[in-house]
């Protein structure tokens, strides 16, 4: 106690008497700060420059569904591990704006208006840091869309249900598209979960968007460098990209892990997102080999903020190695 306080008081009489700080009184009645700086974060892939737009974080109590194929315990043991609540999950979501050069590229849009207000803030938060980092919805060239869940697609809106990005052209998986906008499709759910997820889609894209998308292949260039890669599992149509420019790249994998710590230290457990988990599984695992051989830096949606970094072997899996963040571009 006393200790602490003659060091307390030594510290006040230091900076009280450095020249540097001349108006330096201790300030210990300022309010503690209630809000973090916008989150959005900027590297360059050769020539393009990427932009990881925060859409905000969800946390839940860990359910006994959450990994399909294990025990609740060992989940917890590996939230454990990774020094993470035991009982409790944080689900991230970091949409992408890409400069190209030429074009302005949206990759998936967060969670939404609805969300941002039902959570508090908590998520949607794309629109206000997308703003907060310079940038105008009405600029947007291209949105680009990886899959149908609400996570990407529901950020297409806005609070009134207008378009969000007025002037950008929807792109959207043909896979998936197709799938989704199937009312055969629709009529044979019998899941809640996924029953939910189709009416979703018909409220984007059919009362939303009025159905003005553009479809597109896999294998094909969604933007200028933006190269659209099969990785189906998560949904039928789930897309992955890879961004290049020049000798330069970066694979943007959408979905085909969640939480690092979980899915990408155990390719073999199934989230219960995944729709089909033995083809997300195989995806996981092909996809992940390919990043190790390549040495190639990832960009994950739903890794913590900024979200990126590259992947190495640990084991029966494997471990994200998180960028370093570099307070220049
Ligand atoms: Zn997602």
């Amino acid at each position: 106690m006393e200790l602490t306080r003659r060091h307390a008081l030594a510290g006040a009489a230091a900076l009280a008497a450095s020249p540097l700080l001349p108006n330096s009184t201790a300030k210990a009645a300022a309010p503690l700060a209630d809000k973090q700086a916008p989150s959005f974060y900027r590297y360059k892939v050769g020539e393009a420059q990427v932009n990881v737009i925060s859409d905000g974080v969800n946390t839940f109590p860990l359910g006994d569904s959450f990994v399909l194929n294990v025990k609740k315990d060992e989940v917890s043991a590996a939230l454990d591990k990774a020094f993470l609540p035991k009982d409790r999950m944080s689900v991230h979501f970091s949409p992408l704006v890409i400069n190209t050069g030429g074009k302005l590229v949206v990759i998936d849009t967060g969670n939404g208006p609805g969300a941002f207000a039902s959570s508090k803030g908590n998520v949607g938060q794309f629109a206000s840091n997308l703003t907060a980092a310079g940038f105008d919805p009405k600029n947007v060239d291209v949105v680009v869309i990886s899959h149908f869940h609400g996570d990407h697609i529901n950020g297409l809106l806005t609070a009134d249900n207008t378009l969000a990005f007025p002037n950008a052209e929807v792109l959207v998986p043909a896979t998936e598209w197709k799938y989704f906008m199937d009312d055969g499709e629709m009529s044979r759910q019998t899941i809640d979960r996924m029953k939910g997820v189709f009416a979703n889609a018909r409220r984007v894209f059919e009362a939303g968007l009025k159905k003005k998308v553009t479809p597109y292949e896999m294998g094909k260039d969604v933007a200028p460098g933006v190269q659209a890669v099969a990785s189906f599992g998560h949904t039928p149509g789930h897309t992955s990209f890879i961004l290049s420019s020049g000798s330069d790249k970066v694979f943007i994998q959408s979905d085909v892990t969640n939480h690092p710590s979980l899915f990408v230290a155990n390719p073999g457990w199934h989230l219960m997102f995944d729709q089909d988990p033995a083809m997300a599984e195989a995806t996981r695992r092909k996809i992940y080999d390919m990043l190790v051989a390549d040495r190639m830096r990832v960009q994950g949606f739903h890794y913590p903020f900024p979200a990126n970094g590259y992947v190495e072997k640990d084991g029966n899996g494997y471990r994200l190695v998180p960028a370093p963040w570099s307070p220049v571009i």
